[in-house]
């Protein structure tokens, strides 16, 4: 499917995509265990301005921090912003209104919507900053890199009844 929209091609009605089709992403760059689904609509506001409103749902696959175990993480947003051509004059509105805003606003050089580009931004917004399977996570063993999920190391059984002694090691490291 088509994901660069011209300005132009917007209908009065506006115009409204359901994207199945996810090849706007590479599977390489965020694997997804389950199928993108995702909608959009443009609304025109005036000739250089567009009103985007969407949904995004998926799961995509990350890598824990702590155990380095993949697990599967829901996405479920729906987004709302503004698009806008770059011209001078606009450049000076946009500085007058600054404070005013509510809407993020994404500014174009050209008046094309690209809307690969609008999901994949929402898609990288709503990845967490710590990657973490589970708040349970117990992380791998420092010692022996057992997985302390799955079965407790020897080298566990030796601190775990004193947490100064895990404390201690941290330390060290
Ligand atoms: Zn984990
Ligand atoms: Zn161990």
């Amino acid at each position: 499917m088509k994901m660069q929209v011209l300005f132009s091609d917007i209908a009065k009605s506006g115009n409204h995509y359901e994207i199945l089709d996810d090849s706007w992403l590479d599977a390489k760059e965020l694997p997804r265990i389950s199928p993108v689904e995702a909608r959009i609509s443009l609304v025109c506001q005036g000739e250089s301005k567009v009103a985007v409103q969407g949904s995004l749902k998926t799961v995509i696959e990350l890598v824990c921090d702590r155990c380095v175990n993949k697990f599967g993480y829901p996405v479920d947003v729906n987004f709302q912003l503004i698009v806008e051509v770059a011209s001078d004059e606009n450049w000076q509105v946009k500085e007058l209104e600054c404070t005013t805003t509510d809407l993020d606003t994404v500014v174009l050089a050209e008046p094309v919507v690209d809307l690969g580009d609008i999901l994949r931004q929402q898609l990288y917004l709503m990845l967490p900053e710590k990657k973490i399977c589970a708040k349970r996570c117990k992380g791998l063993c420092a010692h022996c890199g057992a997985d302390l999920n799955n079965d407790a190391c020897c080298c566990v059984a030796d601190v775990k009844d004193s947490p100064f002694a895990v404390l201690a090691q941290l330390n060290k490291e």
